[in-house]
């Protein structure tokens, strides 16, 4: 990479440079094997060696317990979208006696904070007829970038399949600061795609965490999920007893992807490598308690610059502000261009905001170092007093 340009991309995103550095460095030959990671066999014994490790690295890095499966699944958060309703509700059926008289249709509880959560919604009311919306926070206050208070939310407690949210909304800058209360007989499922490994959680609230690998796993193709182990039930065949409730198909099993190791097809050997390089990073830095800090100081030196400044805003509520996406406005709309055209020739790339939202959008995960956002609030200030 050059060493002069900064990635603020929100994914697929900077991956850290002693990653890209030793990936090419391994490329043609990969631990001797002769060959690069790519061409080997993911039932060859190197390759098993590394997806074994990848996995107990993973684990040490989020503190993962004994009774959570991790799984290297395809398809990005979108197809996650559908695979959580599959075996969830079938992970529900599996709970309630066989001789069940009345139909079958709990609800399917859903937090809606930004675009990520609602098109999860969305999707799960495709396959599925009784998704509840426990608040859709647009309609609470006109645009995103709030959460609102818990007397609000219309929850549909023990009946429910499972309650689901999302960790951190890219597109609109929301982070959740604590995870959220529910009935604890309920699987809680996130959608932690754009804050994973960057700070603590304690993955014993959860029933599903999953997260598409182009943020701060690794390259894209690779989407990580970790269930807890009671939530892998035998899918049945489609039959009237299980009314409603669909036949899972194979790739979007969880329980046949656990009873493979991940291995039931030909798995993104490559991403998944990537993924193994960025674990030993990690793990070398400290771990994620250690980036937690390092994430926190650069979040709150970039709020601090647009709190006091006079052109530029931030369109989230203090409590919720992401520390991973920046989103913020310029308050002449007309300088929005111009900040974008002077930031791409000083080396900072990618800082247009969602084309949904517009302005301008600074991320920053794991890899992007404090220099860099130093970097850009030089820029910001430069930027604010030739305008002022
Ligand atoms: N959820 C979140 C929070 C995301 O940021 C994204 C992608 N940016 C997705 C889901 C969708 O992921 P994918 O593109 O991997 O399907």
């Amino acid at each position: 990479p050059t060493p002069n340009v900064w990635n603020f991309g929100a994914g697929p995103a900077k991956l850290p440079t002693s990653v890209l550095q030793r990936a090419q460095a391994e490329l043609l030959n990969y631990n001797n094997t002769g060959m690069s990671v790519m061409e080997l066999s993911h039932r060859s014994k190197e390759f098993d060696n590394l997806h074994n490790k990848a996995q107990r690295d993973l684990r040490t890095l989020l503190n993962i317990p004994d009774n959570y499966k991790i799984l290297f699944m395809q398809g990005g958060g979108n197809t996650q979208f559908a695979v959580v309703v599959y075996n969830l509700l079938a992970a529900k059926r599996h709970q309630i006696d066989d001789d069940l008289e009345e139909e079958f249709n709990p609800p399917l509880d859903y937090l809606i904070t930004g675009s990520w959560s609602l098109k999860a919604a969305e999707e799960a009311k495709k396959l599925y007829n009784n998704v509840n919306i426990v608040f859709d926070a647009k309609k609470f206050y006109g645009s995103y970038g709030s959460i609102p208070p818990k007397e609000d939310w219309k929850l549909s407690g023990s009946k429910a399949a499972y309650v689901y949210y999302c960790d951190n909304e890219t597109v609109n800058g929301v982070e959740f600061n604590n995870i959220p209360e529910i009935d604890p007989s309920v699987p809680l499922v996130c959608d932690m795609s754009s804050n994973i490994l960057t700070r603590r959680v304690d993955i014993s609230k959860f029933g599903v965490i999953y997260a598409g690998a182009q943020k701060n796993i690794g390259a894209a193709g690779l989407t990580v999920v970790i269930v807890r182990e009671d939530l892998l039930v035998r899918s049945k065949n489609f039959d009237n007893k299980s009314s409603g409730i669909p036949a899972i198909p194979s790739m979007l099993d969880y329980k046949i992807m656990a009873d493979h190791n991940s291995l039931y097809n030909t798995p993104p050997t490559f991403s998944i490598y990537i993924s193994s390089l960025v674990f030993e990073w990690l793990l070398e830095l400290g771990g994620v308690e250690a980036i937690e800090k390092t994430n926190l100081t650069k979040a709150k030196k970039l709020y601090e610059i647009i709190d006091n400044s006079k052109i530029y805003k931030s369109p989230v509520e203090k409590s919720v502000r992401s520390r991973m996406n920046v989103p913020f406005k310029i308050q002449r709309e007309e300088l929005e261009s111009e900040f974008l055209k002077g930031a791409i020739e000083l080396g900072m790339l990618q800082l247009k905001g969602h084309r949904s939202v517009g302005g301008i959008r600074a991320s920053m995960y794991n890899a992007m170092t404090l220099e860099g956002v130093d970097f850009l609030i030089e820029y910001m200030m430069a930027f604010e007093r030739k305008h002022c």
